[in-house]
């Protein structure tokens, strides 16, 4: 087998879905390409912008952050790091450790903050007596966390490693539950109304999951791991399964339920727009549907 591409033996990758066989070094330069190419057709980033990462030290925000890093050298952005410490023991520590490493490697500004400190309580007493799934909890403190942290450092974007897989996951279940207003929240950029939500970017938005651990692997880049132990048994890891399982046969099906999303996302949002309220909320000042934010809410539950 020969790379498509350069000619070189060393395939390390048939991209089914558009035929291509790759070479370890022309792999990784078709994937930072795309991903560029996305960052300009999206405008997900602008000179100037002040870039946070979510980084967990998993190999998502991994691989955006050494492809962010490009753009920093090149002085087009500032760029800086946040890792959350939700408080799952015995997993999170390493994520921590592996994050702190890349930024002070690269010098780039790095700092941790807990669950703890933000709501007074980690992920592993809450999960002792749940009312919901760990990664609802989870899902609405991290998004909270990263909007303040944001907001403390004038942020004007905040990158998150969200990969084709995560994105088309999110597409089908927000189908399959019904939560139309969770699709129009669906996209490359997602921005709220009020403007009081930074602008969250996906720059891996059309990244296979499985190209993105080729990615860091080819890359030689270190990256945690073990897979968060509150999330078997989910919906999103069941939907997750059977995309995977249909894409074997069908290895464009992921890219047609992103374009088939995209195309109907916009009217979506038009007749759904209406009914969305925006204000603030009362305890912490974060965007908020009713009285309360939803970190809010569950954190008056469960003190309650
Ligand atoms: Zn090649
Ligand atoms: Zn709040």
């Amino acid at each position: 087998m020969q790379c498509t591409r350069c000619g070189s033996e060393g395939v390390i990758i048939n991209r089914k879905y558009s035929g291509q066989l790759l070479c370890s070094d022309c792999f990784i330069e078709t994937t930072r390409k795309k991903v560029m190419r996305d960052i300009r057709k999206y405008k997900l980033i602008e000179r100037g912008d002040r870039v946070l990462v979510g980084l967990s030290g998993g190999k998502d925000s991994v691989m955006v952050i050494d492809i962010l890093d490009e753009l920093r050298e090149r002085n087009i952005i500032e760029l800086e790091a946040v890792t959350i410490d939700e408080g799952i023991g015995g997993y999170r520590e390493d994520g921590v450790k592996i994050a702190g490493k890349i930024c002070a490697e690269r010098g780039i500004p790095h700092r941790v903050v807990s669950l703890k400190d933000y709501a007074g309580i980690t992920l592993d007493e809450i999960m002792e007596n749940p009312s919901r799934s760990a990664c609802t909890y989870c899902g609405v403190f991290r998004r909270w966390i990263l909007n303040r942290e944001a907001r403390k450092s004038q942020a004007t974007k905040i990158a998150t490693g969200h990969n084709l897989d995560d994105e088309t996951q999110a597409i089908v279940m927000n189908y399959l539950e019904g939560n139309l207003e969770n699709l129009t929240r669906i996209g490359p950029m997602t921005s709220s109304a009020g403007g009081r939500f930074i602008p969250k970017i996906k720059p891996l938005r059309e990244i296979p999951e499985k190209e993105v651990a080729l990615y860091v692997l080819a890359r030689g880049l270190e990256v945690h791991l073990a897979g968060c132990p509150y999330a078997s048994g989910s919906f999103r890891r069941e939907i997750g399964d059977f995309l995977k399982q249909i894409s074997v046969k069908r290895p464009t099906i992921m890219y047609s339920t992103l374009r088939g999303f995209d195309r109907i996302k916009e009217i979506l949002r038009r007749d759904l727009q209406g009914s969305r309220k925006s204000g603030v909320c009362a305890e912490c000042g974060e965007p908020a549907s009713g009285k309360l934010c939803k970190a809010c809410t569950f954190i008056d539950e469960l003190k309650g």
